[in-house]
């Protein structure tokens, strides 16, 4: 391969990397939208279970609120599913303790300082381990069991 050809390739794979960061960025911002949708779907039907307590309370009638309950429910399911998409197009997860956004890579939650068991990077570096392996390829330590 001559030289030029490297630099040409070293060009191409340069661009792609850009191309992915941006198709990341724009399935990040699709799904914060179809989150902000459900949210202000949400803060509706809550508005209408008001409207519909306060005709029942005024009229003294008996509301039926199961339609309403279970879009709520719905809307909380999606929602759930979309911010766990989110999270792993971030590289982040959840603290177990605090709930706090944490990094793939953290070892600590920076908000509660609980230490995170993690089995996919090293417990002393932080570099990510292959399935299976019982040593760090980076720093040797034993990966616990
Ligand atoms: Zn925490
Ligand atoms: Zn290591």
């Amino acid at each position: 391969m001559s030289i030029f050809d490297k630099i040409g390739n070293g060009v191409t794979e340069a661009s792609n990397n850009l191309s992915m960061k941006a198709k990341e960025i724009s399935e990040q911002s699709r799904l914060n939208g179809e989150i902000a949708k459900r949210e202000a779907r949400k803060k509706e039907c809550f508005a209408i279970m008001g409207e519909m307590h306060y005709i029942s309370v005024k009229e003294q009638t008996e509301p039926d609120y199961s339609a309403l309950v279970s879009e709520i429910d719905t809307l909380s399911g999606e929602m759930e599913e979309l911010k766990t998409d989110l999270r792993k197009l971030k590289g982040v997860f959840l603290c177990p303790n605090c709930n706090m956004e944490i990094p793939n890579s953290s070892l600590f939650c920076p908000n509660c300082g609980q230490q995170l068991k993690r089995n996919d990077i090293c417990s002393n570096c932080g570099a990510p381990l292959e399935s299976g392996a019982k040593f760090c390829v980076k720093c040797g330590t034993r990966v616990a069991e």
